[in-house]
């Protein structure tokens, strides 16, 4: 079983965010920035690109929540998923990661 989804569980501790029943978002434990928050359905799949479309409905409704209960919506955020190994995914559950709190920056090589 990989860590998400013992984290899911309830096997490995999380500072959870919000949930409900299909999703979850808790702090990431080696955060990037003030805020660093990993958003995950609650069931397994290995990345974005396998990710049912009608999940991601489901899903964008929840992120639009945490955002709104981190209140950041009017300073903005960035939604990052790594997918992959080119795309520097480490962990094999599809998640969101989300950031902000401060000015992130851009994104140049
Ligand atoms: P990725 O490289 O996109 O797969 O991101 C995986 C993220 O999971 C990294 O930012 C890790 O810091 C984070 N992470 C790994 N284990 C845990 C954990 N037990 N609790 C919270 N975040 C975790």
């Amino acid at each position: 079983m990989c860590i998400f989804c013992k984290i899911v569980k309830g096997e490995i501790p999380n500072q959870t965010v919000l949930e409900d029943e299909n999703f979850l978002a808790f702090n990431d434990i080696n955060p990037a920035r003030k805020i660093h928050v990993l958003i995950i359905p609650k069931g397994h799949y290995d990345s974005f690109d396998v990710i049912p479309p009608k999940i991601m409905t489901a899903m964008t409704e929840f992120i639009q929540k945490v955002a709104s209960k981190l209140e950041i919506k009017q300073s903005g955020y960035r939604l990052i998923t790594n997918i992959g190994s080119d795309g520097g995914q480490e962990v094999p559950h599809f998640h969101f990661h989300l950031i902000g709190g401060e000015p992130v920056g851009k994104l140049v090589r």
